[in-house]
């Protein structure tokens, strides 16, 4: 029914073995574009013009700083691929401004057609995402303010709901949706020896399980090591039904919601 691929799971340091965090879904639906995104996309056989919609969780660089490449490539390459179709972004108010300048700082005056004309901005808080199966609702999150940090709650039109937390410490929002998704997708940026209020750590991870027993909980953002990388923090012991994902895993969601991972 659905396919969630997770393309990086690394936390901003990029720990061995892991790249940036984002999600891609569907093959059309991006979640957050960080600095290395069009290696992550390449990786998975996926070029930018076959992107429909980006949604920005928040304006860390480890979240944003790909987006002048995707802007890039679409305008350079987007014909080879037959494609010239507008990509819709989804972004907080002053997501646009702040783009715009990151891709003017990038690659000054080659974007300017392309931010004109292949764009649509949208501010809004929820709606459809036109040419999927799938709606949005964006929630506010608990993580550095200044980055005006939000999640994703996904609902496909056969019903199943997925959240996308987003970068965030523990949060009522996270808590009042969890029981209505049936996969709630939380970063893990720091171990358990660093207590901030805008990460979770494997305890948090852990006790939020405990809480929500029937939801499948996806951790990615990792502040952990990748499983055949040498060096980094060990991975921490979490129970089996907690999945912690690896760079390229791919999750099948199947209409009754049962997941499986395939490994690419
Ligand atoms: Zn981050
Ligand atoms: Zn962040």
């Amino acid at each position: 029914m659905a396919e969630l691929h997770f393309l990086g799971t690394g936390n901003a340091f990029s720990p061995p073995g892991r790249m940036h965090a984002l999600a891609l879904l569907d093959g059309e639906i991006l979640i957050d574009a960080p600095p290395t995104v069009l290696p992550q996309l390449r990786r998975a056989g996926v070029t930018p013009s076959q992107l429909k919609h980006v949604l920005f969780t928040h304006w860390h660089a480890d979240h944003t700083f790909g987006f002048p490449f995707l802007m890039l490539d679409r305008e350079k390459m987007g014909d080879l691929d037959g494609c010239d179709s507008v990509l819709e972004i989804h972004c907080r108010p002053g997501g646009k401004e702040l783009l715009t300048e990151l891709c003017d700082s990038g690659f000054p005056g080659s974007l300017d057609e392309i931010l004109a004309e292949g764009i649509r901005w949208n501010n809004s808080e929820e709606g459809d995402l036109d040419g999927t199966d799938w709606s949005f609702e964006r929630f506010p999150v608990i993580h550095s303010p200044e980055t005006d940090p939000h999640g994703y709650c996904l609902t496909h039109r056969d019903g199943v709901r997925i959240l996308h937390c987003g970068d965030s410490g523990p949060c009522q929002e996270i808590e009042d949706r969890a029981p209505e998704s049936q996969i709630v997708i939380l970063e893990m940026g720091v171990p358990d020896f660093v207590k901030s209020p805008f990460h979770h750590n494997p305890s948090d991870i852990m006790s939020f399980s405990r809480r929500h027993p029937e939801t499948r909980i996806l951790v990615t953002h990792n502040y952990a090591k990748s499983p055949e990388s040498r060096q980094g923090f060990e991975i921490p012991d979490l129970p089996n039904e907690i999945l912690q994902l690896n760079d390229g895993d791919s999750i099948v969601i199947g209409e009754d919601a049962s997941i499986s991972v395939k490994k690419i």
